[in-house]
């Protein structure tokens, strides 16, 4: 349990006093009636679809369906565009601009850094341990007073493995900015999301998204939760409107269809397992990393030819063979069978091509 902790301490002073916009929506919630409040077109949309309302600012009506789902009240929800929306917006509300610092721990995802370094804040790297865990003394070292937020991404992206929970705890607990725990592949793990210790940690801010395991990365829908102080912050500085209509039509949608996102899951878990037994019995493979998510992080003895000859294959995977304590290593995100069968039949291939070369 932190105690300690005081949001008022960790927002920008000016974003605590800021007066936000009051969209038309905003000011008047009901929903029958003549509505002349927005400057809105009366007649429809040019589509045959009609757009022509703006929609739900805080979509109360998603809200609705997630917090039951995700075992949470709806004040502590906060929806984006994406899960970048609530990257950016966690920066800009806590990181003042040459001033303020964050921590990531790489090898992991990159917009918190490119975030970070568009709105000109101060990156402090510590290093994840060589089997891909948090250096917790080294975090704890690299906090200064003007350390806003640690970024932690489990099962961390591209290596695939859960963070020990008791690193985590040890950061939330003696670190008084916000720990951002990103769980965009909560999904494929057995376990169990930080939701359920928001109420132990006011510091703790749980990202999830709609992209993965949800099917909707079209769509672009990403999940924020945190205390209700810090969601009113959040929701403050977003940009009014900043989910359409079309696509909270269609995440409402979605979230009636629970099951079918489960069924899918169990489907490429299934497949992670059998993708992993194919590309273990390949010669050209070295390892194959454990993964809690849905992509294999892969070791060749010649990443970069590998890749060529992928990309000649016209099968595209993701080249992590510079990234730091991945050198020699491609991200391979687990496919239907027939996607992952053509891909192990091309590695076969390029085996043969360097056998008889
Ligand atoms: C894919 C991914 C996301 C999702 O981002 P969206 O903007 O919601 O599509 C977030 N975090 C990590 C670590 C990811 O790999």
């Amino acid at each position: 349990m932190n105690n300690s902790f005081d949001l008022k301490s960790v927002i920008r002073p000016h974003i605590l006093t800021l007066a936000p916009y009051s969209s038309a929506r905003d000011e008047y919630t009901g929903r029958a009636g003549v509505f002349l409040d927005a400057n809105e077109n009366p007649y429809g949309s040019v589509t045959a679809e009609h757009y022509n309302r703006y929609p739900d600012p805080y979509q109360a009506e998603i809200k609705a369906k997630l917090g039951p789902i995700k075992n949470i009240n709806t004040e502590r929800i906060f929806l984006g565009n994406g899960s970048d929306e609530p990257i950016d917006l966690l920066i800009r509300a806590t990181c003042t601009p040459e001033k303020d610092h964050v921590i990531i721990l790489p090898p992991t995802y990159g917009m918190y850094e490119v975030s970070a370094s568009i709105h000109n804040v101060q990156i402090d790297k510590v290093s994840l341990t060589a089997d891909y865990h948090i250096d917790v003394e080294a975090v704890l070292k690299a906090i200064t007073p003007d350390t806003k937020i640690i970024w932690v991404c489990t099962p961390n992206n591209p290596t695939g493995n859960v963070m020990q929970d008791d690193a985590i705890e040890t950061l939330l607990n003696n670190f008084n900015g916000l720990v951002v725990v990103d769980e965009a592949y909560v999904d494929f793990t057995d376990a169990p999301s930080w939701i359920g210790r928001l109420d132990q940690f006011p510091n703790l801010v749980v990202l999830q998204t709609f992209s993965k395991a949800w099917g909707l990365a079209g769509l672009r829908g990403g999940m924020c939760f945190a205390s209700a102080e810090l969601i009113k912050i959040l929701n403050k500085i977003k940009s009014p409107y900043n989910i359409s209509l079309p696509a909270q039509k269609a995440l409402l949608e979605g979230l009636e269809a629970e099951d079918k996102k489960n069924e899918m899951v169990k489907e490429i878990l299934k497949e992670r397992a059998s993708l992993r037994t194919m590309l273990e019995n390949l010669s050209l493979v070295n390892k194959v990393f454990p993964s809690d998510a849905n992509f294999l992080l892969v070791h060749f003895d010649d990443a970069k030819s590998v890749m060529a000859f992928l990309i000649d294959e016209a099968i595209i995977v993701r080249d992590r063979s510079r990234v730091h304590l991945c050198e020699g290593c491609l991200r391979i995100t687990v496919g239907t069978q027939e996607e992952n069968e053509v891909l192990v039949e091309s590695l076969k291939k390029y085996q043969q091509n360097i056998v008889i070369a």
